[in-house]
């Protein structure tokens, strides 16, 4: 006898082999199969349901089901190995790129990979300057002006003094959040001033490098007391999501972007070229030249990664 025929909706909280673990509306757990139909579909089949997914299945218990389909996905994040692509998260809302201001030290560089990231994957970022109780903040002033003149949030926080933390609470209530930084920005400690008791698996992964050997670090969706969840994806937290070429980058880059038309060669990098609008744009301080800098430092990057993987 059936537990109930009716089509439930839910969330994929984690997924392993041909089973996933499905959060009900009702609140309950479900273990799911995923019917035949959906392997057919033209995607990969590691992707069929990732973290993050909403479903609509069927409970043949109060603890198994079926998944019988998938709700179109925004916000996948995903990465490139082997020209073949792996989404680790989908229906992200925000990707948290969270840093601390000191111990270890900001690492403005770093920030601005993990935007492109979210620009790469259509998430929109949020920067997070953690342990802000141990410097002066406007000591941050010029780079957090520059982040927010392009357009991107950045939020102070501390999460030993509580400073900005119901502000990241409101911001996350209701949202799948996805979180990168390095070790010991506070992570954690953030997520426990949210809500107390709240996780993160300890190992992190460290993928840096990764050349196709990866390490497989599966995505559990850790569902908030306040609605929402957060993604707990130990590969992203540091890894940069690297799968973009080195002509993508100014267009991922909401401060050199409205240049990048007016340069004379339509291939143009923005490196040595002449007549090279980017360029002019530094030269008069339209564009932050430690942005470009970092600009430089990632193509000279992806320019050796893409000649070594000829
Ligand atoms: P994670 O590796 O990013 O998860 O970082 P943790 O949450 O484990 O924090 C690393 C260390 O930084 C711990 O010793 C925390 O107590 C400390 N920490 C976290 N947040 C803050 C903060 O806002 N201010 C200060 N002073 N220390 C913090
Ligand atoms: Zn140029």
């Amino acid at each position: 006898v059936a537990f109930d025929e009716s089509l439930r909706c839910g969330r994929v909280i984690s997924v392993h082999g041909l089973k996933s673990k499905v959060l009900g509306e009702d609140g309950r757990r479900y273990e799911c199969a995923i019917r035949q139909v959906l392997k057919s579909l033209n995607i990969e089949q590691r992707n069929v349901i990732v973290a993050g997914d909403r479903v609509r299945f069927r409970a043949d218990s109060p603890s198994d089901g079926m998944i019988e389909s998938i709700e179109p996905r925004a916000g996948v994040i995903s990465r490139t190995s082997r020209n073949r692509q792996h989404v680790i998260a989908a229906n992200v809302d925000y990707l948290l790129v969270i840093t601390s201001a000191a111990q270890p030290d900001l690492k403005p560089a770093l920030i601005d990979r993990f935007l492109l990231t979210a620009e790469h994957c259509g998430v929109e970022p949020v920067v997070v300057i953690n342990k802000m109780d141990l410097v002066d903040p406007v000591s941050l002033q010029p780079m957090v002006g520059v982040l927010s003149s392009m357009g991107y949030r950045v939020l102070m926080t501390s999460a030993e003094t509580g400073v900005n933390v119901p502000y990241l609470k409101a911001l996350m209530t209701g949202k799948q959040t996805a979180l990168a930084g390095q070790s010991g920005v506070g992570k954690s400690s953030l997520l426990n001033a949210i809500e107390p008791g709240l996780g993160l698996a300890v190992s992190e992964v460290s993928l840096d490098n990764d050349k196709g050997r990866h390490t497989t670090t599966a995505t559990t969706l850790i569902p908030l007391a306040v609605g929402g969840a957060v993604f707990d994806t130990p590969g992203i937290r540091q890894f940069q999501l690297w799968n973009i070429a080195a002509g993508e980058v100014s267009g991922l880059m909401p401060d050199l972007r409205p240049y990048v038309s007016a340069c004379r060669y339509p291939d143009c990098l923005h490196l040595n070229e002449d007549a090279c609008a980017v360029k002019n744009a530094v030269a008069d301080a339209r564009i932050d030249a430690r942005r470009y800098d970092s600009y430089c430092h990632l193509i000279e990057e992806l320019l050796v990664e893409e000649g070594s993987s000829r």
